[in-house]
Order: C-alpha cells, then structure tokens, then sequence
C-alpha cells in the first residue's frame, strides 16, 4: 500500500514539474489514468509544499524547514534524539558569516546566537496552516508583513538549544554564555504576539538580541522595514 502511494507520489510531481500542473491537477491527471490511484495524506501534504516550492527542493528555504519541523514534532514523544540536520549551525563555530546575512547576538554578552537565515517567517494574524498552499504566493508577503507586530523572531532550532530542547515538551531558552533569558521554545507551539501560531515554536525575544550586519558601508543594504 505505502510502495503503491508512494509511486503516485512520484508520478504526480513529475507531472508538476513537466507539465506546470498544481498539485492537485496533476493528482487528478494520474487518477484519470488509473482510477484506484491514491496518495496518503502524508504524501498530500509533501506535494503541497513541492508546489508551493515552485517544484524544486531547496533545503535551506524557511519552508522546508518549517514542515521538516512540523513532521518531527509529529512524532516527537518518540524521538530520544533529534536527527542532526535540524540544527542550525552554532554561528560561533563559523569563521565568517556570508555578506547577506545578519547576525543576532546576545545584547547583554555579545555571544553570537543565530543568523538570519535561521529565522522562519511566518503570516501576521491566526489561522491553522503555517504556509499558504495556494499556487503564485507573494514571497514578500511571507516574509515582510508581519514584522512590526511580532516582538520576537521565531527560529529554527540552534546546536546551542539542543541541551534544553531533549526530553521535554516546552521551557525556556537561555543564553548559552550568560544564562540570561532570551525566549522560550515550545514542541506544541507557541502563539505570537501578532496572533498566528507557531508550531513547534522556538522564539527568541527582539528585545534581548541585538542584530549586527556584516556588510561593508557602502554595499547593497536590505532595505529594514
Ligand atoms: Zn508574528
Ligand atoms: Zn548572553
């Protein structure tokens, strides 16, 4: 059954990337053909994100990881240990962070706790889905909107929370130079100030890091809104 969903699976996200289809139109197309096929919800949910993607894998998008995140927390009361790759890499065992990207320290120690791309945006407001499913979403929206009204930045978990994060449900996340507090994190999730739900949350307060950009005067600047 799973070896028969899984290759509808296949079939169908080739015809989203050859044939430009939706997930849903391609899904339709393959059971034109063969009547009895059939995808588990599972394999729905991953061919949403694929479309949303715009029929690629990228890894290191803030989507991906978000539903990477959203699958583990499913099976979590399991999981003794979390598998590596869901750790962003601590920022301090980097030499040098890329032009692009913000680094956010400590504001009482300095001690470096995340970069940018480590943050995973997410809609202004309330509702149950963490990312749009429908075809064409502004990217902008995603990622821009809701910045005024949230107080904290919602990240991906960081090799310096892992002590914290194993074995339990919720708790708080502590600076790993000064031990001040700088968030909270939350296998359930954790609602933020703007209304939406994040799950699972891990969230940084704006108020105790400090951002600091690593590109030269003079270059290109993203534009802070
Ligand atoms: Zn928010
Ligand atoms: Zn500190």
């Amino acid at each position: 059954q799973a070896g028969v969903s899984r290759s509808v699976a296949v079939v169908t996200a080739y015809l989203m990337k050859t044939e430009g289809l939706g997930w849903e139109e391609a899904y339709a197309a393959v059971r034109t053909a063969k009547p009895d096929a059939e995808v588990n919800p599972g394999f729905q949910g991953q061919l949403k994100l694929y479309e949303t993607m715009g029929c690629t894998v990228d890894s290191s998008s803030a989507l991906y990881k978000r539903y990477r995140l959203q699958m583990l927390t499913e099976r979590y009361p399991e999981l003794q240990d979390l598998p590596r790759e869901v750790f962003a890499v601590d920022p301090t065992s980097i030499c040098q962070t890329p032009n692009t990207e913000v680094l956010y320290r400590c504001r009482k120690c300095r001690r470096a706790l995340f970069r940018s791309s480590s943050i995973l945006s997410h809609t202004e407001g309330s509702g149950p889905t963490a990312f749009a499913h429908k075809r064409g979403t502004n990217m902008a929206q995603l990622c821009g909107d809701g910045r005024e009204k949230c107080t904290s930045y919602f990240t991906e978990p960081v090799q310096w929370m892992e002590p914290a994060l194993l074995g339990v449900m919720e708790g708080q996340l502590l600076c790993p130079k000064c031990t001040s507090k700088l968030g909270s994190f939350s296998w359930r999730g954790e609602q933020c100030s703007c209304g939406r739900w994040v799950t699972p949350a891990f969230q940084i307060h704006k108020s105790r890091v400090d951002e600091v950009r690593t590109l030269p005067v003079g270059n290109f600047q993203t534009a802070k809104t």
